[in-house]
């Protein structure tokens, strides 16, 4: 049921003169509030809450009592009433078979200036014969003003005592993304205040960022204080699930706690990305990890991006990958870019089904789109890119894949000028079935027609010919000693060559011919060369 408003605030003497009595006989207690899991409905977790209830004043409430116990060295005291109280309470829960969830209790940065709080909290837990799992701490980054190491050492504590810690009030005044890297906390709170109601601007896109940053550091996120379902959706919508706040329950007495245990499903909170490679995540964003020296430097040009309902977002991109895509682009440009919004319907189709096939196969799967990039520098560009993707991580309904990318632009404008030039030459060629090509003598560049790359998947440039056509089989590798011998011959200035050699994995037999082309001293230049199909009506049968 939902509390009352106090009667009347006490003030500092009247609370410093209560407080012994009040945690003696009972009027500093705990009221519980529920961690929900949007999606399932189930509850997660609880929060422990101080309230303390004056005989006469009535119920006072924490943001008025808890500065003048901080500031009168009665926080202390008054922390471990609280959790006592929870460990007490869990303990009759597990007496009589209520089920149980974790519940957290705050602390105040001065539990640990002067006092071992950490120690009291596990003899408490000790007395009552808790599991560890069902004990939370809440810890704020005000507590890092004492220090990062003293804070860290308390975290630590906890960890080796196998305790689950959770950031408090994450989003407030001192947060940042690097604290989280710094604190190796479990649990990460986000308060929606924060955001105050400005969910579609720049308070959304913060938290959306902090959410997307902390899946990759594998950390759950809560929201706190949700009250709309507006604000439940957008978490949702952002992939946070988890959410405590008077939308689904305010702050309740124990009684009512207990009926909510026993009416609500529960369910454990999980990670937040379950990462198919072995990698310990945090590495991810150690930039001298051995992790990111391979991403950097060991591999081609590489992305990461998350996929859900439909969106593409940037993790990482590689040094070779913004060379790659060309136009100048920064890391900071790219990572800003919605993947999806740069391709055109079609483009957007084939990529979601290589998306989907690679999620659904674990497989490597390839595709071929267009991407409209946008550069300071360059301006608007069509390019062509070919991409590799695999699933590397999932969460929920949230995707993590990886990408190698080539840029294959050059390749199909080839490809397209070739179309249009060698039209009349096109039509001729495919009258006759031949296919033809040019062969540098000096370097070794072969460069095929327009039928060659169409029919044959040929790149519009091949450099150390002919070696890549045997290793494609194009031609049948018995050939190779008469067809090395004609590249010298050709060398040497033969005029002409023609033989009939079975080509491609079929074996269907051409008629290949070379003619030499000469320059003012005589010396060999370029060769073109030729297959016709040799019996027409094979093909048809
Ligand atoms: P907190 O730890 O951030 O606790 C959450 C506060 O948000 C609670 O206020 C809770 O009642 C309130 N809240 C929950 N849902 C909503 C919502 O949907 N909208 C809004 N506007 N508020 C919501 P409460 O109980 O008044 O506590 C205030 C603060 O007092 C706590 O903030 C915490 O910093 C401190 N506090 C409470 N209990 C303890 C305790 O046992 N020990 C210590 N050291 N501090 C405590
Ligand atoms: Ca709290
Ligand atoms: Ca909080």
């Amino acid at each position: 049921m939902a509390e009352t408003i106090s009667n009347r605030k006490m003030t500092e003497r009247e609370i410093v003169s209560f407080f012994d009595d009040a945690v003696n006989y009972g009027y500093i207690y705990n009221v519980y509030q529920p961690k929900i899991n949007h999606v399932t409905g189930r509850m997660i977790g609880a929060e422990a809450l101080m309230r303390m209830k004056h005989p006469l004043y009535g119920l006072q409430m924490p943001s008025d009592f808890i500065p003048i116990f901080e500031k009168n060295d009665l926080v202390f005291s008054a922390d471990l009433t609280v959790c006592e109280n929870v460990c007490k309470f869990l303990r009759k829960c597990l007496d009589v078979g209520v089920p149980v969830v974790p519940i957290s209790v705050n602390m105040s940065r001065y539990d640990v200036y002067n006092h071992d709080y950490v120690e009291q909290v596990e003899s408490i837990r000790n007395e009552y014969d808790i599991p560890v799992e069902y004990l939370h701490i809440e810890i704020t980054e005000t507590s890092a003003i004492g220090g990062m190491e003293l804070m860290t050492d308390v975290i630590d504590k906890f960890h080796e005592l196998g305790y689950k810690v959770e950031m408090d009030d994450f989003g407030s005044g001192y947060s940042s993304l690097n604290i989280l890297k710094d604190l190796n906390v479990d649990i990460i709170k986000l308060d929606m205040n924060f955001l105050s109601g400005d969910i579609g601007g720049r308070g959304g896109a913060i938290i959306s960022s902090i959410v997307q940053m902390t899946k990759w550091l594998n950390t759950p996120v809560v929201a706190e204080g949700v009250e709309t379902n507006e604000q439940a959706d957008y978490m949702k919508s952002i992939g946070c699930n988890y959410i405590q706040g008077y939308l689904y329950a305010q702050p309740m007495e124990e009684e009512d706690f207990v009926e909510k245990l026993k009416i609500l499903d529960h369910e454990p909170v999980n990670k937040s990305m379950d990462l198919i490679f072995s990698i310990e995540s945090g590495r991810f964003w150690d930039p001298t990890s051995v992790e990111t020296l391979l991403f950097n430097h060991m591999v081609g040009p590489a992305c990461i991006f998350t996929y859900k309902d439909g969106k593409c977002e940037f993790v990482k991109v590689n040094e070779k990958y913004l060379k790659e895509i060309g136009m100048n682009l920064t890391a900071k440009e790219m990572l800003n870019m919605d993947l999806m919004d740069s391709l055109d319907d079609d483009g957007k189709k084939i990529l979601t089904g290589a998306l989907k096939s690679a999620i659904d196969s674990g497989n490597e799967v390839s595709c071929e789109v267009w991407r409209r990039v946008c550069s300071k520098i360059c301006g608007e560009e069509k390019v062509l890119i070919r991409s590799s993707i695999r699933m590397i991580g999932r969460a929920d309904d949230m995707y993590l894949l990886y990408a190698l990318v080539q840029n294959i632009t050059a390749d199909m404008r080839k490809y397209q000028e070739l179309y249009e030039s060698e039209k009349k030459f096109r039509i001729a060629s495919e009258q006759n079935n031949t296919y033809a090509w040019e062969y540098e003598i000096s370097t070794h560049i072969m460069r095929p027609c327009f039928r060659c790359m169409r029919d044959l998947g040929l790149p519009a440039v091949i450099e150390n010919y002919p070696d890549p056509v045997f290793e494609s089989g194009l031609f049948p590798a018995d050939y190779k000693d008469l067809y090395y011998d004609w590249m010298d011959q050709l060398a040497k200035g033969v005029k002409s060559l023609e033989a009939v050699i079975p080509l491609t994995a079929d074996r269907i037999p051409f008629i290949v011919r070379y003619t030499n082309e000469f320059d003012e001293n005589g010396r060999p230049l370029k060769a073109y060369g030729s297959a016709t199909q040799l019996i027409d009506d094979m093909a048809d049968k």
